[in-house]
């Protein structure tokens, strides 16, 4: 990661849609490592914005798991379910700049638009410029402004986006009202002062459009490193979705000499027989992003 003058803040934001699988634990040791390797600040965030999909009970089980599993995070937790007003704020400052307009596309409407990287619909731009007569808005979104957004990972290397070409105009609030999870993560990094972010590489494709919010914010521009995920033999991503198991409670310090490996660590063999303590001395003595593989995704086939 780029050497920063600014002491070290590092955060895991895990979304409570299911229990803690092995791809969650990998990107809370990174990040966690990442934080605490340099002397800094790892902080615990439940991103549960998006209320839907938010499964009773997950966010404890989370944090539980957490806990039995030796993490320890800085200051409390916090829950964007709370943080609203900080959204709404923000969202106020994007309008009042002249950024967002309303959108009465529907999902049927937008369904033969062009795909962007992350699988979600291209904003065709249909509503850029005003309404179409005798509609509403449904949804509001960010008017995109042309140009590439570069940034190096420190996993993934040089990363060069266009959004506006790539996504278009993305969503800032749904039509639901909720605020969308692209403006959330910019404006709790920013606010909680987080300067580098550890996570997973599914999400790599969302960084363009978090940085060009921060951009457009006013707010600094934190340093970003993505992991591999961890995909099943299919090559699916680890998730709720593809019926990732929750970790084994039952040995965490297996279950993290695992996530070690993954992360291209190189623990000794024996490590994982040493006790939770002897792992995460050795992990935080011996933790460097350099040996992490430069991958977006590798199998593993003990966690599926
Ligand atoms: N809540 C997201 C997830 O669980 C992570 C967001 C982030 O780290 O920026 O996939």
């Amino acid at each position: 990661m780029t050497p920063s003058a600014l002491p070290v803040v590092g955060r895991f934001a895990p979304s409570p849609s299911g229990p803690l699988h092995f791809g969650s634990m990998v990107a809370a040791l990174g990040s966690c490592l990442s934080a605490h390797g340099r002397g800094g600040r790892w902080l615990l965030r439940i991103e549960d914005v998006d209320t839907p999909r938010t499964l009773a009970g997950a966010a404890d089980g989370i944090l539980r798991t957490l806990e039995g599993f030796g993490f320890e995070w800085d200051g409390p937790v916090v829950w964007q379910s709370a943080r609203t007003a900080a959204y709404r704020e923000a969202f106020a400052c994007l309008q009042a700049d002249g950024q967002v307009f309303g959108c009465a596309c529907t999902r049927k409407e937008m369904a033969d638009s062009a795909l962007a990287r992350d699988g979600t619909r291209r904003y065709p731009g249909t509503c850029r410029n005003g309404l179409p007569p005798g509609r509403e808005a449904r949804a509001w979104r960010l008017h995109v402004p042309p140009g590439r957004v570069v940034f190096d990972d420190g996993v993934q290397g040089p990363i060069d986006e266009d959004v506006a070409a790539d996504v278009g105009d993305f969503v800032l609030r749904r039509a639901d009202g909720l605020f969308a999870y692209q403006l959330a993560v910019v404006v709790d990094d920013a606010e909680a002062g987080v300067t580098e972010v550890v996570r997973g590489a599914d999400l790599l494709d969302s960084t363009a459009r978090q940085i060009l919010l921060q951009r457009l914010l006013g707010y600094p521009m934190p340093a970003y490193a993505h992991l591999p995920v961890a995909s099943n033999a299919a090559g699916e991503k680890l998730s709720k979705q593809t019926l990732a198991r929750a970790v084994d409670g039952a040995d965490p310090a297996r279950v993290l000499v695992d996530a070690l490996d993954f992360l291209g660590q190189s623990p000794p063999a024996e490590l994982a027989q040493s006790g939770l303590a002897a792992v995460w001395g050795w992990a935080r003595a011996h933790w460097t992003l350099a040996a992490v593989p430069r991958r977006r995704s590798v199998p593993v086939s003990a966690y599926g």
